[in-house]
């Protein structure tokens, strides 16, 4: 019997991590003599939902097995019961499980959930539906990604992360790899992996800052790459385990639908175009903001202080550009409006700029210079005269073209520029021969 199994919410804040509940639970499933039919599927959902720890992911694991369906999900249970952080506030694990073909409900329902802001009772009314198993710790809030991990095929484009994870005894420690070595990975493996160190600030990117048990992460376009990059690093701690899993990480898969400015609704992750209306300001903290017009209204568009020189970027904007602006939809908060929260931003039209400037004298060549109010413009050397200024088309410094705030900025989902160049990578979930199990060192 083929089985889909979905688990979302097992981390907090504090800590806790549900890749981390995926692999010792791929590891106590195979143990058992479960089939793989695919790598461990980690989805990335909306990222604009408040309430979610920054990542909004999910994993589905897809198996063939003997077992019972119950005795899975009793399995998934055990794991969530003793890894979770089920006292943290915000943690509501859950776990939805259904067997065999995925139900085309499931799948919209998935669609929906990468961009927008879905309620619990829309997922546990589908559940009964289409009679799907499913538990849930404290609120059910956690089985809408349970449920959206399982519709979601990765069928158009999808990417890879190796995670590697740290002993206990090193969680909230300082993380032992190498930098040195990470340069050199990157060097070599650029064209394969993605997201390992920012270009503009040389920071690194593999390594997360917070008190999780995540040593690493590496994505790239296939296992091996992943797989390669990771055996080039240096690690001067124990590493406890890793695991591949295919992802919709840096495929854009929330930035699909085009909406007009009156429907953009706040926390969903929007695609809009319209013309620039007004000259984009820094307001207090560094963030770039513009207005944004279609025929159905505005909306102020923000490039926010981490986005660096994205910002300049969004700086040489003129009233009259045409432009795509995607991201996600953030409510009013102190001094800042209503905004779009740009991703990325692509520049469709630009309009010619003029700039006013003193003639130039037809005889020297020099700039004239004012003789004074209302007596138009004199040549200091020959005493030419001109009566006005003249216009000038000035260079833009600006492509029609997609820009992207660097690496650091982005969201999981974010498509990195690297990747516009390489082709789609289109896996099928037929992997038994491929599957080799990967965990340790
Ligand atoms: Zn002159």
């Amino acid at each position: 019997m083929k089985i889909h199994l979905g688990i979302d919410d097992t981390d907090s804040l504090a800590g806790g991590c549900t890749t981390r509940i995926a692999t010792d639970l791929v590891r106590k499933l195979d143990s058992k003599g479960v089939a793989f039919l695919d790598y461990p599927n980690l989805i990335r959902l909306n990222p604009n939902v408040p309430w979610k720890t920054r990542g909004n992911g999910a994993v589905c694991l897809r198996i063939e097995s003997e077992l019972h369906s119950v005795e899975v999900l009793e399995l998934a249970a055990e794991e969530i019961e003793r890894s979770s952080r089920l006292g943290d506030p915000g943690t509501d694990p859950a776990i939805v499980l259904i067997e065999g073909t995925i139900p085309s409900d499931v799948i919209e329902f998935s669609k929906e959930a990468l961009t927008c802001v879905l309620r619990p009772n829309a997922a546990v009314s589908l559940i009964k539906r289409v009679e799907s198993e499913a538990l849930s710790y404290r609120s059910a809030q956690g089985i809408i990604g349970a449920l959206a991990a399982i519709g979601t095929s990765l069928e158009k484009d999808c990417t890879f992360e190796l995670i590697a994870y740290r002993s206990w005894g090193f969680i909230g420690k300082p993380r032992l790899v190498d930098p040195e070595s990470v340069m050199k990975m990157n060097e070599e493996m650029k064209e394969v992996t993605f997201n390992n160190v920012d270009p503009e600030t040389g920071r690194i990117l593999i390594t997360p800052r917070g008190p999780d048990p995540i040593l690493c992460g590496i994505r790239g376009e296939s296992p091996e790459a992943v797989c390669k990059a990771f055996h080039m690093l240096r690690i001067r701690e124990p590493v406890e385990a890793w695991m591949i899993f295919r992802t919709n990480q840096g495929t854009d898969a929330h930035l699909t639908r085009s909406h007009k400015v009156s429907e953009l609704q706040d926390h969903s992750a929007v695609v809009v175009e319209g013309v620039v209306k007004e000259k984009p300001r820094t307001i207090r903290g560094g963030h770039v903001i513009f207005l944004l017009e279609d025929e159905t209204g505005s909306v102020h568009c923000a490039a926010y202080e981490p986005t660096g020189r994205f910002r300049d970027v969004v700086r040489k904007l003129e009233p009259g550009d045409r432009v795509r602006g995607f991201g996600g939809m953030r409510t009013a908060e102190s001094e800042i409006p209503r905004t779009l929260n740009l991703e990325k931003l692509e520049v469709l039209k630009l309009v010619p700029c003029m700039s006013s400037h003193n003639p130039v004298c037809p005889i020297c060549g020099k700039r004239m210079k004012s003789a004074g109010r209302k007596q138009g413009y004199r040549c200091e050397y020959c005493e030419s005269h001109a009566t006005s200024k003249i216009q000038e088309e000035i260079s833009r410094d600006l492509d029609e073209r997609i820009y992207l705030p660097p690496p650091r900025a982005h969201r999981h989902l974010t498509k990195p520029e690297v990747r516009y160049l390489r082709a789609r990578h289109r896996i099928s979930p037929q992997l038994q021969s491929e599957w080799h199990f990967p965990w340790g060192k």
